[in-house]
């Protein structure tokens, strides 16, 4: 079960989790730049691994980039009726800095990301209806939640500005050998014991309120990701923090930083699907059995 959170929180924190993917184990040293990388995946993580690597180790390192099915991975979109839409990862967080950075130096725009006024019915009447004015919305929350809305809020900047830590990492070429210590890191065991805690017990300690819980943040759930209130802990404040304004949207599609970085990164793209990669010594690898498409 704890694995299985751990790939799925991996999974969530893809468009955050850029340079994880590409460090060194904790410790290890590069005494001189590899003459070969090889990345497997050419989704948003392997896409800007290769970026990153680009830049670290310069233009003479050869780096392969194995993919079995589209560049871009989650990040993907659909044809429907000659429209293209997001099918995959399609709103970006105004803290997702990795993002935005993409984004200006691919020479990409930004869109934001449009919603209308929420209302929330609870299967016989709107328990909440979302006005125009900021004041309005204000008044009924505290109306009907006390000042439960406004320690949400605090309760998902909390967990945000945990995260945030991973840029101070990242800018000093730290990398985490696996999920869990990098979550230890920014946070501390309170942070980690997220991932095995349900949202709904972990809110439910943080002193919020019933009514709160099934009217507010059991819809977010059921909006977001389709599921309740039961879903893990980690997964349940990511999922919170979409509901934060100042969400964006890449300009045609949020799978144009892949292919961009694809191509910044000047890394040759193999398609076929690695099936086992062999270790050569502690930190040389040798990728095995490709299946060609
Ligand atoms: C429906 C949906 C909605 C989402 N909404 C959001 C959102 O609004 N905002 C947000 O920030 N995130 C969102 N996410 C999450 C986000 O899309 C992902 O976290 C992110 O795209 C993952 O990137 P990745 O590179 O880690 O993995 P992936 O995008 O899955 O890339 C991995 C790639 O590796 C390839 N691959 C795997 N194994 C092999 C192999 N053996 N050989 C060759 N190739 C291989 C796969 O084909 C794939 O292309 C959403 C995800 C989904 C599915």
């Amino acid at each position: 079960m704890g694995r299985v959170v751990a790939e799925l929180v991996s999974s969530l924190l893809g468009l955050w989790l850029l340079l994880c993917s590409c460090g060194c184990p904790e410790g290890a040293e590069l005494r001189a730049p590899p003459d070969k990388i090889a990345i497997i995946g050419a989704g948003i993580g392997g896409t800007s691994a290769a970026y990153y690597l680009r830049q670290k180790f310069g233009k003479d390192v050869k780096i392969d980039l194995f993919e079995r099915e589209e560049v871009g991975g989650r990040l993907a979109t659909m044809m429907v009726q000659g429209q293209e839409y997001e099918a995959g990862g399609s709103v970006i967080h105004p803290l997702n800095l990795h993002m935005k950075r993409f984004v200006k130096d691919l020479g990409l725009s930004a869109v934001q990301a449009s919603g209308g006024l929420l209302g929330i019915y609870n299967g016989e009447t709107l328990v909440f209806e979302e006005s125009n004015w900021f004041i309005i919305n204000v008044i009924k929350l505290v109306w009907r939640y006390g000042f439960q809305s406004l320690r949400m809020h605090m309760w998902v900047e909390d967990v945000l500005d945990k995260f945030m830590r991973i840029y101070r990492y990242q800018s000093h070429d730290y990398a985490f050998s696996s999920v869990e210590k990098l979550l230890h890191a920014l946070g501390g065991d309170d942070f980690l014991g997220m991932l095995n805690r349900t949202l709904l017990e972990t809110l439910q300690k943080a002193g919020f309120s019933e009514k709160f819980l099934n009217e507010m943040i059991a819809p977010v759930m059921r909006v977001n990701y389709g599921q309740s209130t039961d879903i893990n802990a980690f997964v349940g404040a990511v999922s919170l923090s979409c509901s934060d304004s100042g969400l964006w949207a890449v300009e045609g599609g949020n799978k144009l930083v892949c292919s961009g970085l694809l191509q910044a990164s000047k890394s040759n793209l193999i398609s076929g699907s690695v099936m086992y990669i062999e270790e050569k010594t502690k930190t040389k690898y040798t990728v095995l059995g490709l299946c060609p498409l």
